[in-house]
C-alpha cells in the first residue's frame, strides 16, 4: 500500500527491514545500543561487527530520542538507532513513540536522507499493543511530511501479516479523518 503525502510516498510493506535499499533503515533499539533480540539483532547480523563496534563507542540514547550510524554489509547506507518505550500502559508512552520517529525523521533531512525504513518500533519485546502502536506511528509520519515535505519516501516495513493489516487499518482511518 502506498500514498503521497505533500509530495512524498509513504509505502507500507510486509518485508525484512535488513533486505530494504534505501538511505536509511531504523533500528528498535534498546538504551545501551547493544545488539540483542528482535528486530535489532536482525539489523547487527546483516550489517556485520562494524555496527556494534561503532554502536559501543557511542554508548547510549535515551528513550525517544536517535543516533545515526554507519550501515556496513547492509544493502541500506546508514543505520538510524532510536529507542522505543517498554509499554507501561500510562501517558507517556505515546510520546515517547512519536518521539522515536519524529527525531529519526529529523536526523534522515538532517543527513540529506531521501528515503528511510522504519520497522514497528516497540511492538515486539517492548509489549505496545501494535493497532495504538500504529496509530502514534503514522499519525507522526503523516505529520512530519505535511510539515517539511521530506525525505520523499518513507517505508513502514511490517514482519507479519497481523501487523501489515493493523498499519494498513490505522493509515486508512487517519486519511479519511484528515
Ligand atoms: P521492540 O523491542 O522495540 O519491541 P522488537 O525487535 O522486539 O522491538 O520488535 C519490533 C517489531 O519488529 C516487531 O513487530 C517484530 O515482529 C519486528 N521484526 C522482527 N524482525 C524484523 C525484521 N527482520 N524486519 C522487520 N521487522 C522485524
Amino acid at each position: 500500500m502506498e500514498v503521497k503525502i505533500n509530495g512524498c510516498v509513504l509505502r507500507l510493506v510486509k518485508d525484512d527491514i535488513t533486505k530494504r535499499k534505501v538511505d536509511a533503515i531504523v533500528n528498535a533499539a534498546n538504551n545501551q545500543l547493544l545488539p540483542g533480540g528482535g528486530v535489532c539483532g536482525a539489523i547487527h547480523r546483516a550489517a556485520g561487527d562494524g555496527l556494534a563496534k561503532e554502536c559501543r563507542e557511542i554508548g547510549y540514547c535515551e528513550t525517544g530520542e536517535a543516533v545515526i550510524t554507519n550501515g556496513y554489509n547492509l544493502p541500506a547506507k546508514y543505520v538510524i538507532h532510536t529507542v522505543g518505550p517498554v509499554y507501561s500502559g500510562s501517558e507517556k508512552d505515546a510520546k515517547l513513540l512519536s518521539n522515536c520517529y519524529e527525531n529519526s525523521l529529523k536526523l534522515a533531512v538532517k543527513n540529506n536522507l531521501n528515503s528511510i525504513a522504519f520497522p514497528s518500533i516497540s511492538t515486539g519485546i517492548f509489549g505496545y499493543p501494535v493497532e495504538e502502536a500504529a496509530k502514534v506511528a503514522l499519525s507522526t509520519i503523516v505529520d512530519f511530511l505535511e510539515k517539511h515535505g521530506k525525505p520523499s519516501l518513507v517505508e513502514m516495513v511490517l514482519f507479519s501479516d497481523r501487523d501489515f493489516q493493523a498499519y494498513k487499518e490505522a493509515l486508512e482511518e487517519i486519511l479519511s479523518s484528515n
